[in-house]
């Protein structure tokens, strides 16, 4: 197997979305710099073919398969057979596609809701099917399991070394802050930062705020994901998180506070609470030597301040999270 080095050829897919962006970031700053990349209007990653043909002409040394449908937990709930059909086909492609072209490293990024709802907690990397899904987002964990098991079971039968990151809740630059579609992070800046402008003085917060979640800045996940390629992770489950977790209710004030907004919360009990905690053990990859780095009231600074960039940079007709097949 060959070296990494600063001239490998790399694809990272899903460039544009939150995670894959910060990927492409991470590997400029470390002096990659032949990195390989195509727009979706220039590489449908859903159709075999092109999938398929673009791998073997362009022969990647190493892939980063952080395309995929995301979103928060009514997206997930309501469009679920779109998260499952676009996610196995975007995986099966580019797993299968990489393995026909002959490219001996892959690293698949998933997400912590692959493992039982009500597994014991720090959730580590074993306790996968060992228990029930959670049902708001099954299609999507299922899809997603599936690429973990291709990755294995090609490992196996044919000798690749594709390995896979299971992060928590991600958030940062290039979010999706649709309010139908985003995840509770962006939500809430956005939701608070109008309510702030609105002079209303509310937040209103899904469901109980009683769930907990653990959250991880999405450039501490690409950092993750380069150390990962750096040290040569030939196979294997690998969770990425902070190892620490708050309530909803406690992210909605940081997220206040961060946005300057003064006043209550209310909660909006019709909407579902998803899974009661899913906090990671993060031992694993911390033996090897990885931790993150953002703290969570700096990293919701942080975004906030880049959330206010884009709708400034985009001016009247900042279109917040449009909709779009983007990473984890
Ligand atoms: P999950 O971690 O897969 O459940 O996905 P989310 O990030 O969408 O939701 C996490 C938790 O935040 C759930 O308990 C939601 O009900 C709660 N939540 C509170 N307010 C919001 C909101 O405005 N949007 C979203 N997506 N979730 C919210």
């Amino acid at each position: 197997m060959r070296p990494i080095e600063r001239s490998s050829r790399i694809y990272v897919a899903g460039h544009r979305g939150m995670v894959g962006s910060a990927i492409v970031r991470c590997l400029r700053r470390a002096g990659y710099h032949n990195l390989l990349i195509r727009d979706r209007s220039d590489l449908d990653l859903t159709d075999q073919r092109q999938t398929a043909a673009f791998l073997a002409q362009e022969r990647p040394d190493y892939i980063f398969l952080a395309a995929a449908k995301v979103g928060g937990i009514q997206a997930n709930n309501t469009q679920r057979g779109d998260f499952i059909y676009q996610n196995l086909v975007i995986e099966t492609n580019v797993i299968n596609g990489a393995r026909l072209a002959g490219v001996e490293r892959l690293l698949f990024l998933g997400s912590s809701c692959i493992y039982p709802r009500d597994c014991a907690q720090p959730i580590r990397e074993e306790y996968l099917l060992t228990g029930p899904l959670e049902p708001t987002n099954e299609p999507y964990a299922i899809a997603k399991i599936a690429g973990i098991k291709l990755c294995e079971a090609y490992n196996r039968q044919f000798g690749t070394a594709y390995a896979c990151v299971m992060p928590t809740n991600l958030y940062g630059p290039n979010d999706n802050y649709d309010l139908n579609s985003s995840h509770v992070l962006p939500a809430l800046i956005r939701k608070a930062h109008e309510s702030k402008l609105a002079g209303s003085g509310r937040l209103e917060v899904w469901g109980s705020g009683s769930p907990r979640r653990e959250f991880l800045h999405v450039d501490d996940m690409a950092d993750a994901c380069v150390f990962m390629m750096e040290r040569a992770v030939a196979e294997g489950l690998y969770n990425v998180g902070t190892g620490e977790d708050v309530t909803i209710a406690e992210v909605a004030r940081m997220v206040m506070d961060a946005v300057g907004l003064k006043g209550g919360i209310s909660f909006d009990t019709s909407k579902p609470d998803g899974t009661p905690r899913k906090l990671l053990d993060v031992s694993r990859l911390a033996s090897m030597g990885w931790k993150a780095s953002i703290d969570l009231a700096e990293g919701i600074r942080l975004t906030y301040g880049d959330y206010l960039e884009s709708r400034a940079l985009a001016g009247s007709g900042f279109q917040a999270g449009s909709e779009q097949v983007r990473t984890p």
